[in-house]
Order: C-alpha cells, then structure tokens, then sequence
C-alpha cells in the first residue's frame, strides 16, 4: 500500500516529525503485536500516535475503526456494541471516555523498529471501518476494502498532480475518509509529507504555506473563515496564493467564500465531491476549469450517472436527478446492516441520496441531499443549494441553511435560517432579493434569525436539528 523507504519526512504534527523510513520501522513493531487480531479500534486524536496506530493495523491487515475523541456515550456505546473491537489503540496519557472500560488499551509509542514482513491480505480485506457524519441518520459503519482506499488515493493522485514532492498541510480531524484516508494516507502513498495544523487557524496556514507547504485541504467552514479575513490580510492572501492546489470537500463551499478567495489571492479552490462509502467520486482537475459551485468530473476509473424518481438514466445535459456511482472506490457493506446495504444499491451502482446535474461538458454540480435539501413546494422540486448561495450575496447574511417545512397549500414551505452579519435586516428583503434572482417560486416563505447554524465536526450543517 505504501512503499516506506525513503528519509523525506512522512508525517510532521508541531515539532514532532517521522520519516517514512521509522514510520515503517515503529508501525511494523506495533503491527506485529496487532497481527491476527479480529479488529481494532483507534482513538483518533491528530496526532501522530493516531496515524501509526492505522499504519499499523493496514500493515498487519487488522481491521481499524478510527473512534471520534469528541462522540459522545451513546454514539460510542453503539459503534463499540457494532464493531466489537479487540482493543483500542490511543497515545499515551490521554484519557478515555467510560464508555471503553471494557476494551483493553494498547498504547501507541512511535518508536520501536522493525522489518517483520506481513502477508498481504489480498485487495478485498476490510482495511478501515469508518462511521459516517450521522448528518442524515444514525452513523454507520463503512466497511472499506483496501481496493477502494488506494484506488481512490491513485485516481485523486492523477487528477491533483499529487507527487512525493508535495507537502499537505491541513487541520482535518483524523476519524472521517476526508482526513485520514485523503489526508494521511494520501501523503503517505505518493510517498510525500502531511503537515497536521493540529486545530485550525489562518496564522498557522500563513506560516505552514510560507514554509513548504504545496497544497492543503480543508473543508467549507475552515474556507469560510478564511474568506472573512483575507481581503485585509495580505500575508495569508500571498501564502494562499502561492499554494499549488488548494481543495474543498466534505460539503458544498458558498460560491461567495470561493469568489471572495479567488479575488483575494487569484487562486481557485477545486472542490472535490465524495463520502464515506464511496470515496471520491468527482474533481475538478489541477489542469481543469475551477468553476464555482461545481465539483468537476468523475475520477479515473468512476462512473457517474444521474437517474430520475422512476430509475430511468438521464443523459441530458442539465437534468436533475439522484448521483449514482460505480467503481472500485466503493466501499463493500454498511457493518451488520444487510438490509441497509442492499438498498443501498440499483444493479451495482450505489445510490448516493444526492441530486446534481451535469453541464455540457461534463462537470457536475451538486444541488443537494434528496433527504433534506431538496423541497417540494407548489409542485416544483426546488435545491436549497441555490437559494443558500443567493442569501450569501446579500450583505446582512453571514451563514444561511435553507430548509423545507410542511406547508397546507404548498405542500412544504421553504424557510431560510440566517445568522445576520450586523442587524437584522427586514425578512422581506431578503425573500425579495431571492425572488429577484432566481424566480418567485424560489422565495423563502419564513427568515428565522439564529445566533449559529447547529454543525457537526466536520463543520455540516445539522438540518435535521432545525426547528426542533
Ligand atoms: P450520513 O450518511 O451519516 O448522513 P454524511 O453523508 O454527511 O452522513 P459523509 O459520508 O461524511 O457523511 O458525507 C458525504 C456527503 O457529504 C455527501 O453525500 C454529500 O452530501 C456531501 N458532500 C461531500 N462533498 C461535497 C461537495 N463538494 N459538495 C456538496 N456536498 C458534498
Ligand atoms: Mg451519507
């Protein structure tokens, strides 16, 4: 999976670094006391405990289930009952929740050498178990085999012009695919460095950008700040502008954040669309067109067709309809849920539960989940995509979500939740403003003025928390 040999820096968390070479050596010691273990969970701090730990476990082809050090006792007490881990490997000293008492610790040094070799347990073992955001359900485990992980991490290679000369920086957490599978195991396949932020701040971007930092991954929120400040911080502007490639995913960027860094540094975010259990899907190519609002073409290798309510497939360029995906950057089942599974899938493609579109020449845009962002209202199908992107255009909107609530006439009503950047403006400007810009239809029927929009770690917005 990795080739490990060289003396170029792997991973560097502050001050602590590891060459690939004594990541090879520590996480080969680790992973020969993992061998032969039916799975095992990882408390996944950025750190670089929490790296070796998942190194390890592929080296030994053990099972890993990266654990969120933030979950809380009922989410914990059902990924442990779900997964049934042997042990829970975390750094030294750092505390656990109850809610693992009953899973025996193994601590994780980075040190300790080795060159045991291990068998390779083929392409379709299980490498990592990943629960997803739990932004629609209750999170379930993604069993993904290590085909999809470096079939994913060779077609986003291809497509970013990754090479071992890149140095990623980002302060992603190291429990979710976006971190951990394209941050960390990503550097550590095309043989080149991670530089973990440890949390996120723009000074520390300025600094690890001036450095010698090439690219950097983040998600929207991280994005957002950004934006806010770089129009009157030079230093970041000029640090940003001098990245290589600087890539958005996990939930839709604004088209305000993205112009407003494109104006500020002259480079463009490429946004990339994926999810736990396919992976990445599309991208906009380091050499393509960055686009806002719109998340490029399929990877290498991945097929992407958009279907209508009654399964037929719409080649048209322009139609709506739900993304469905089929390649070997699929993941194989959701973790004892053979029902979930199975509906999951039409003839092979795994059906996403989001609807995009498709332009011309092939680059796609999402308009949103079919769960929540999606309103039926007055007969029409409206995103709230759009609507969200046109109420950031206007200067009382700082952050918006737009969400569907039932409606006697309208069947639902569409409702905008904004947090102002200053006073409250009059809701029927801001209904106005939308109704100017898009069409009538897409007119927010209620504004909700809130002090913050409810995320989850990765920085989502929760909209089944709205209104409740
Ligand atoms: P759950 O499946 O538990 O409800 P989740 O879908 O948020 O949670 P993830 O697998 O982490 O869990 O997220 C994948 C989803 O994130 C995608 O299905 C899509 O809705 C959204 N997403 C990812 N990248 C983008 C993007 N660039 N633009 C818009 N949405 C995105
Ligand atoms: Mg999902």
């Amino acid at each position: 999976m990795f080739a490990l040999q060289s003396d170029r820096v792997a991973l560097r968390f502050g001050d602590r670094a590891l060459t690939h070479a004594e990541l090879a050596g520590c996480a080969g010691a680790l992973a020969q006391r993992l061998s032969g273990l039916p799975r095992v969970a990882v408390w996944a701090t950025p750190t670089i405990e929490t790296c070796v730990a998942v190194v390890a476990a592929l080296l030994a082809g053990v099972p890993a289930v990266p654990l969120n050090p933030k979950v809380g006792e009922r989410e914990l007490a059902h990924i442990v009952a779900d997964s049934a881990p042997a042990l829970v490997l975390a750094a030294p000293g750092v505390e656990l929740p109850p809610g693992l008492a009953s899973v025996p610790r193994l601590d994780v040094t980075p040190d300790g050498t080795s060159d045991a070799a291990f068998a390779d347990p083929g392409d379709e073992a299980p490498a990592l178990i990943v629960y997803t955001s739990g932004t629609t359900g209750s999170p379930k485990g993604v069993v993904l085999p290590r085909r999809s992980i470096v079939s994913t991490l060779d077609a986003v290679a291809e497509a970013w012009e990754w090479t071992s000369d890149d140095v990623l920086v980002h302060a992603l957490p190291l429990f979710h695919v976006h971190g951990l599978i394209l941050g960390v195991l990503g550097p550590l396949r095309r043989g080149g460095t991670l530089h973990h932020l440890g949390r996120f701040s723009t000074a520390q971007v300025v600094e690890a950008l001036d450095g010698d930092g090439t690219m950097m991954f983040g998600v929207p929120t991280m994005y957002h700040r950004i934006a806010e400040e770089v129009g009157s911080a030079p230093a970041l502007a000029a640090a940003l502008g001098k990245a290589r490639l600087l890539v958005s995913g996990s939930a839709a960027l604004p088209v305000r954040d993205h112009e407003r860094i494109a104006a500020a540094t002259g480079q463009r975010v490429v946004e990339r669309y994926g999810m736990t259990e396919t992976l990445m899907n599309t991208s906009v190519r380091a050499d393509g067109d960055r686009r806002p609002g719109a998340v490029g073409v399929p990877l290498p290798g991945v097929e992407v067709r958009l279907v209508d309510d009654a399964g037929a497939t719409l080649d048209e360029a322009g139609a709506i309809g739900e993304i469905q995906v089929r390649g070997p950057n699929l993941f194989t089942e959701y973790l004892n849920r053979p029902d979930a599974t199975a509906e999951a899938f039409a003839d092979g493609w795994f059906r996403t539960g989001d609807v995009g579109t498709r332009d011309e020449d092939g680059y796609f845009r999402i308009v949103g989940r079919k769960a929540t962002d999606i309103i039926k209202s007055g007969g029409y199908k409206i995103g709230a995509g759009e609507i969200e992107n046109t109420l950031l255009e206007h200067p009382s909107v700082k952050e918006v979500a737009v969400t569907g609530e039932p409606d006697d006439d309208l069947g639902e009503r569409i409702v905008a939740w904004v947090v102002p950047s200053g006073p409250e403006p009059a809701a029927g400007e801001l209904a106005d403003h939308v109704a100017r810009l898009l069409t009538p239809h897409k007119r927010p029927r209620v504004v909700r003025f809130v002090e913050s929009l409810p995320r989850n770690d990765m920085g989502k917005v929760m909209k089944r928390a709205l209104g409740t």
